[in-house]
Order: C-alpha cells, then sequence, then structure tokens
C-alpha cells in the first residue's frame, strides 16, 4: 500500500497509481508500493494520480485562494479534510484537493455553496496548506507593531491560549502570532532570550535554531509576565528561582498542542525554552514515515519485540527521537490481551488502551511504580533512566517478568551498560535483565526539489570519514548552497530515523557477567558481522540511497573508525 505526503491509498488504487507512474518511468515496474515516497517527487506522483482521475494538475495554487470563500470555511475542517475551496468563476466553484478519492470536499463544499457547481483539480499537500494559512493567520508582526506596543497594557487572564484567533491585547496578538508560525514551519522549540544587546526569538526546526528575531527590549518584562500568566504563575517568581518550568496549552485551528516551558535566569535577564509537543506528528508507525527503517531493522526490532521479559533501553541524545521510536514499539505491542503501564513526564503520545501516568516530581517515582506492580501489568514504559532508584526499579521490574521500555542518555548503544554501572548498579545484574541495547539519530532529509547530483567523494572527506575507495567515483547528492523555496532556503526536508540494535542474547549476557567481553569489544564485533543495523552503516545507507549528504550524517554520527 502507498502512504505518500501523508495520504493513506488502498490496494487497489495503489495497484493503479503504480502503474501509472510506471508508464511514466520504466524504473518504477519493480519499486515496492511502500518505497514509492522515496523514489518519486511531490509533482510526479500528484500529476500521477490526478491524470487517473481526469483532473487537471496544479502544482501551485495558494496565490489564487479568495479570502472571502476561505472565511466562509472552517479552516480545521480543510486541514483535516486536504481540500480549500479557491475562487468562483460564474456558477463553479474551484476546489484545490489532494486526494481525489476522497469525498470529503465534495460534501463539504456542497453545503456550504450549495448554489455552485464544483470543479475539483488536484495539487500539493503543502499548497492547500499554503492556501488555508494565507488567510488565516497573518505573516508575523512588523517592528512597527511591535514598536506601537504600549508596555502598561493590562492583563486578561486566558484559559485556552488559541493561537489562530485575534486578539486585541497587543501582548497576546504577538506571542499567539509567534506560536502559529512556530506550528506552521513544525518548530520543536520556541527560544526567547534576553542578551547584552539584543531581545530576540528564534525556532528549532529539524534540530537547527533558524534565524534569530529581534523584539523591542522594551518588551521583555511584559512578555516575560505575560508567559506565567497564561500558567497562572505569580511573576515574583522570576526573581526568586532561578529555573522555572511549567506547561500550557495552545490551540491551533482548534488542535490541542502542548507547550512544556523551562525558564532560566541568567545574567542579562532570562532564556525561555518552549517545547511544543505536537501530537499531529507523534502518531507515527514502525517502518512508515520517519521512522521507515530499513528490512534488516525492522527484523531485528520485530525479534526484540518479542522477548518474554527484560529491559529493552533506547539511547541517544536529547532530541534524537527515542521516546517517538519507544511509542511506536509500544503501539505494535498494543494487542487487547496485553497490560500496558507508562510513567513519563510529560505524556507524549496517548494511545488508546494504555494506561498512561503523568509524573509530577521525581518523588513521585518510587510510589508510583509500587502502585504499578499491584495493577499487574505486561510492558511498562518509563520516561528515562536517570539515577540509581530508577535504574533499580527497572531491573526489579525486569527480574520479576516484565518487559520494561525506557531512554538513557548514552551516545552509542554499546555505552548503555556502563551508564548503569556508573548509576550504581552491578554488571551481572544489568547484564541479565537488559536485553536490547538500541542508539537512534535522526538523520535530515535532502530536499527533494533542489538535491543535486556530485560525483563521488573527495580524498579528504573519505580519509575523515573513514570511507573505502569505493566512495570516490560513487554518486552521492547534496544541496542547493542557499536551498529553494520548498524547504525555506535549508536544503532540507524532514528527518529520518536510523538505529543501531545490540540485542543481549543468553550467551553474550553471560560473557557480559563474567568480563569475558567489554561492551565495547561487542559492538565492534557485531558491526563486524554486518548483520545487525548499525549507526554508521545506515547513515551510510542513507546517503548511498541519495537521502541525505555527508554533512547531514557527519554532524549526528562519529564516523571515526578505529582503523
Ligand atoms: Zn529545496
Amino acid at each position: 500500500m502507498i502512504e505518500f505526503d501523508g495520504i493513506r491509498f488502498n490496494a487497489l488504487i495503489s495497484k493503479r497509481i503504480m502503474q501509472t507512474l510506471a508508464e511514466h518511468d520504466p524504473s518504477l515496474v519493480s519499486v515496492d508500493p511502500g518505497q514509492i515516497e522515496a523514489k518519486v517527487t511531490k509533482g510526479v506522483f500528484m500529476a500521477a494520480i490526478a491524470r487517473i482521475n481526469n483532473m487537471p494538475f496544479f502544482p501551485k495554487v495558494a496565490e489564487f485562494g479568495e479570502g472571502n470563500l476561505l472565511d466562509k470555511c472552517d479552516p480545521s475542517v480543510l486541514t483535516r479534510g486536504g481540500f480549500a475551496p479557491l475562487c468562483v468563476d460564474e456558477n463553479r466553484i474551484i476546489v484545490a484537493i489532494s486526494n481525489p478519492w476522497s469525498t470529503a470536499a465534495d460534501e463539504y463544499v456542497a453545503m456550504r455553496f450549495p448554489e455552485l457547481e464544483i470543479v475539483k483539480i488536484v495539487t500539493l499537500t503543502s499548497e492547500i496548506s499554503r492556501t488555508i494559512e494565507a488567510v488565516s493567520s497573518n505573516a508575523g508582526p512588523s517592528r512597527d507593531e511591535l514598536e506601537a506596543i504600549e508596555v502598561e497594557d493590562t492583563d486578561d487572564k486566558i484559559k485556552d491560549f488559541d493561537v489562530t484567533s485575534d486578539y486585541e491585547e497587543p501582548m497576546a496578538q504577538l506571542i499567539a502570532t509567534i506560536m502559529a508560525s512556530a506550528v506552521k514551519q513544525r518548530a520543536s522549540d520556541v527560544h526567547f532570550k534576553v542578551e547584552k544587546e539584543t531581545f530576540y526569538y528564534a525556532f528549532r526546526v529539524d534540530g537547527d535554531i533558524g534565524k534569530k528575531v529581534e523584539i523591542p527590549m522594551k518588551l521583555k518584562d511584559r512578555l516575560d509576565a505575560y508567559l506565567l500568566n497564561l500558567m497562572k504563575l505569580p511573576a515574583e517568581i522570576r526573581n526568586t528561582t532561578p529555573g522555572i518550568s511549567g506547561r500550557f496549552t495552545i490551540s491551533y485551528f482548534r488542535r490541542p498542542i502542548d507547550i512544556r516551558y523551562e525558564r532560566h535566569r541568567t545574567y542579562r535577564g532570562y532564556h525561555i525554552t518552549m517545547r511544543l509537543l505536537d501530537k499531529g506528528h507523534l502518531d507515527v508507525t514502525l517502518g512508515k514515515g520517519s521512522l521507515a527503517f530499513d528490512e534488516a531493522t525492522l527484523l531485528a526490532m520485530d525479534k526484540v519485540m518479542k522477548i518474554p521479559a527484560g529491559i529493552i533501553v533506547m539511547s541517544g541524545p536529547t532530541g534524537s527521537g527515542k521516546s517517538t521510536t519507544l511509542n511506536a514499539i509500544l503501539r505494535e505491542m498494543n494487542t487487547p490481551d496485553v497490560n500496558i503501564l507508562t510513567l513519563e513526564n510529560p505524556v507524549e503520545d496517548e494511545i488508546p488502551g494504555v494506561t498512561h501516568c503523568d509524573l509530577k516530581n521525581p518523588g513521585e517515582f518510587k510510589p508510583m511504580i509500587a502502585s504499578f506492580m499491584r495493577s499487574d501489568p505486561d510492558i511498562i514504559l518509563m520516561g528515562e533512566v536517570r539515577d540509581i532508584e530508577s535504574a533499580e526499579l527497572a531491573i526489579e521490574a525486569a527480574v520479576t517478568g516484565h518487559k520494561v521500555l525506557t531512554t538513557i542518555h548514552t551516545p552509542r548503544a554499546s555505552q548503555i551498560i556502563e551508564r548503569f554501572e556508573q548509576l550504581g548498579i552491578e554488571r551481572w545484574k544489568i547484564a541479565q535483565t537488559l536485553k536490547a541495547a538500541c542508539a537512534q539519530r535522526l538523520i535530515k532529509v535532502l530536499c527533494p526539489y533542489c538535491k543535486m547530483e556530485q560525483q563521488g567523494i573527495g580524498d579528504k572527506e573519505r580519509v575523515i570519514y573513514g570511507l573505502d575507495d569505493s566512495w570516490a567515483t560513487r554518486t552521492v547528492y547534496n544541496h542547493l548552497a542557499d536551498g529553494c523555496q520548498e524547504c525555506h532556503g535549508s536544503g532540507y526536508s524532514g528527518r529520518t530515523a536510523i538505529l543501531e540494535i545490540i540485542p543481549i542474547t543468553p550467551k553474550v549476557s553471560d560473557m557480559l557477567s563474567k568480563g569475558e567481553i567489554t561492551p565495547y569489544e561487542l559492538e565492534l564485533k557485531i558491526q563486524e558481522e554486518g548483520v545487525l543495523p548499525n549507526l554508521r552503516n545506515n547513515g551510510l545507507k542513507l546517503l548511498a540511497e541519495g537521502k541525505t549528504d555527508l554533512a547531514a550524517i557527519g554532524k549526528m554520527i562519529d564516523m571515526s573508525t578505529d582503523e
């Protein structure tokens, strides 16, 4: 089955699409429908589905969107349904759609504009969002608008902070606009920082902090106070508490998005980081989208998931998508006959049928786990092992026959055992309960619109990254230096996860316990055998497939070798 640009097509339609694409490009005849998203551009794909339905295809339509038509529609219905009315031509209404097999557009538009005949045209999903967003929110506050904000304005308490409506209060409008554009740009974090001469905000998108947007310095206290007020925190704690944590919920076209707030007092003022826990991106499935692992990795994961009891640990730096993958694993394991409990701070992805518990403070950890065990769970997800207490509890749960999924903060999978030792756990204990040590990284994917072929990798880079001579002549890809319009100048579009999995079999467990092999030696041995997925090889595989470039891999993986 095909899943393309967030749209799923059933088996019959998928077959038809594959036939049409193959007529256009014979090299696609033997491609698996599940892999098609990586093989053709969005334009080629959408043109094919338009052709099948005898509809015209337009790659750019947002400029034709008429505000007065869109104003009569509910933007969240349009966003969810993947369509947007564009303009009226005599008695006909032109509607842009991305999935011709969906009836959502016909039903809704017929209800809203009963007197008009519907004419559908096919376009890219991104164009539909652009059309809707072009009229439903403004581009961002201008310098003049910011300067015009009166710092004496009074506050009103706001319960649900809807970032897609209009506010009379200028500070509310400013923060709403910033948060709405953060969601639109798929930012994971919004930073507000006071420095010596400047006060600015910036978004983190795909792991990188983007351009700094200056805000007049005079607004720094008002903005700070406004955010604290949103969380019902008293403004005075700014001066008494060095670090403040909080959370609130914003609503983006009626879609709730949780925001996790951290504020650090600094010499010059403060640094606020707000993480957007956008659930729209979290409903991910193993083998799809950003978790489209290769077959070897999926097979290794399958084996890991079938282990009856023991600990499965996912390691990696902050922002490597560890918990997203664990949640996807949990979704796979979530059958009606198993009892799953999670203990997280915060709960990131609510899965139907799973009991989620929100950890309010670290002190709650032990009593929570104790009460957990009484409810007879089969699988326990613990947000993170960070101290001796959580490490011991994970081991205890595994010893008593539970499957435990958790994360730990180490770069390599082989360092997981040492990390448990540093926390005060004897090696034999962790060697006997750990069943799989995994590590993950998110690698940026090249923008399909501006990626370029490159013939071979130069001598110097081959030495730096330990690549053999075959790379001197292989075709790889990089991107236009300044990117293009589609990728907002970054050269990349989204990220994909790669994994390393070290299974701890009974034999390996025995050798580790007796000290006959070190975790690092085990990692090297597995790398030599070359059967199990590891970060370096999976990164190079992405490079060979033209999905990413060497710069993106080098930034995320330690590519050095001992040779
Ligand atoms: Zn581009």
